[in-house]
């Protein structure tokens, strides 16, 4: 009998010691806003690499069930559910942390939110960089945006200028942008005073799968594949301004890649990178890709709305730089996946029998 018990015992401690160092070797990862877009996406990206992955969101994604081993429904402007999450294991920091989390929308919800936002996803940012850096955690990486470029060299449709290095002298046309500037800097503070390991995306137009394509806070490519798919071939749909403001978009897909290889590169610092794509189309050519992969003749009107800045394209020479990759897919690519996900949501909510404008 003592024989076996000593057995037993010898076997509970090496599965529990494989067990341990199993668990060791695996880097963990938390995700702020991981039942958002891109967050939800990361989370499968992160799962897909073999990380545990803890989630944490007001809500859990819309369209899928979430692969993160861990999903904590809480909200970030609370230091205290901050500190909770945050936290992995005794003696154990996260190995990465993912800042998503944010109070945003396409123009039509950042055009009309301005305190909200400022207030919402200021907090955010404060309590989990703060708690990043109190826990030790290994890397973390912030989430900006396009919209902290200045508005002056985005009044063309034809050349805009958005390379890194011009945000300087800040002079972002929304307040969003203003919100996303003063946290990469407190990030960038943080990093230097603390010596943390901070990574800063820049991201412009993210767009796929799974992406919010109705009430409101949807973005361009989402909301006329919404209405081309409610429309009939010859319809008419409504498109903000002229349609002549242009802009670039990038599948999600390759966002991921580039968060990745920021987070991979082992240098303690890298410089803010923008993490987007360099094909620059008009609203009114966007309409028409659209329209042509849903095999539809579509007419735009254009009505009142807001336009945001007359054009914005990613500036890839800095990323190509430091990271020898840069985004390389083409638009219709992404579109096609895009729409026919939507198209799929759209005839599920029955949204055919709405109208299209
Ligand atoms: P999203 O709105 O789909 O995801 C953000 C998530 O944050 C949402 O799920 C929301 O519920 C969550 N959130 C908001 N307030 C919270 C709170 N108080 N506590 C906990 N969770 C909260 O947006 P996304 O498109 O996935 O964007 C992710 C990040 O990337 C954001 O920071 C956004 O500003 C930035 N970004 C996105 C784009 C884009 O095109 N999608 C472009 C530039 C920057």
């Amino acid at each position: 009998m003592k024989f076996f018990i000593k057995l037993f015992s010898v076997a509970l401690l090496i599965s529990s010691y494989t067990y341990t160092s199993v668990e060791f070797k695996q880097k963990a990862a938390l995700v702020c806003g991981a039942g958002g877009f891109i967050g939800s996406h990361l989370v499968k990206q992160l799962k897909d690499e073999g990380y545990w992955v803890r989630g944490v969101d007001l809500k859990y994604p819309e369209f899928s069930h979430s692969k993160a081993d861990e999903f904590i429904i809480g909200d970030l402007r609370n230091p205290s559910t901050v500190d909770t999450v945050v936290r992995y294991r005794k003696n154990r920091p996260f190995d990465e942390v993912y800042q998503l989390a944010a109070d945003m929308g396409g123009m039509g919800f950042i055009s009309f939110n301005d305190a909200l936002i400022m207030h919402n996803s200021g907090l955010i940012n404060f309590h989990v960089l703060d708690a990043c850096k109190q826990h030790k955690v290994g890397k973390t990486f912030f989430s900006s945006s396009a919209c902290a470029y200045p508005e002056r060299n985005q009044l063309t449709t034809e050349n805009p200028v958005c390379s890194e290095d011009t945000a300087y002298p800040a002079a972002p046309d929304t307040e969003y942008g203003w919100e996303k500037l003063f946290s990469e800097r407190m990030y960038q503070a943080y990093s230097r005073d603390y010596n943390m390991t901070v990574r800063i995306a820049r991201f412009h137009n993210i767009f796929g799968p799974e992406g919010t394509w109705q009430g409101g806070r949807e973005k361009a490519p989402a909301a006329l594949s919404r209405k081309i798919t409610c429309a009939k071939t010859e319809d008419t749909i409504d498109v903000w301004g002229d349609g002549k403001q242009t802009r670039s978009f990038l599948y999600i897909d390759e966002c991921l890649e580039g968060i990745r290889k920021m987070m991979n590169d082992p240098r303690k610092n890298l410089p803010v990178l923008n993490i987007g794509s360099e094909e620059l189309i008009s609203i009114n050519d966007l309409t028409y890709m659209i329209a042509n992969v849903a095999g539809k003749k579509i007419n735009i009107n254009h009505i009142d709305g807001p336009e945001g800045v007359r054009g914005r394209n990613s500036h890839n020479k800095l990323i190509k730089k430091t990271l020898n990759w840069a985004p390389s897919k083409r638009l219709r690519e992404g579109m096609e996946k895009t729409y026919k996900w939507i198209e799929e949501q759209a005839k599920e909510a029955n949204y055919q029998e709405q109208k299209s404008k």
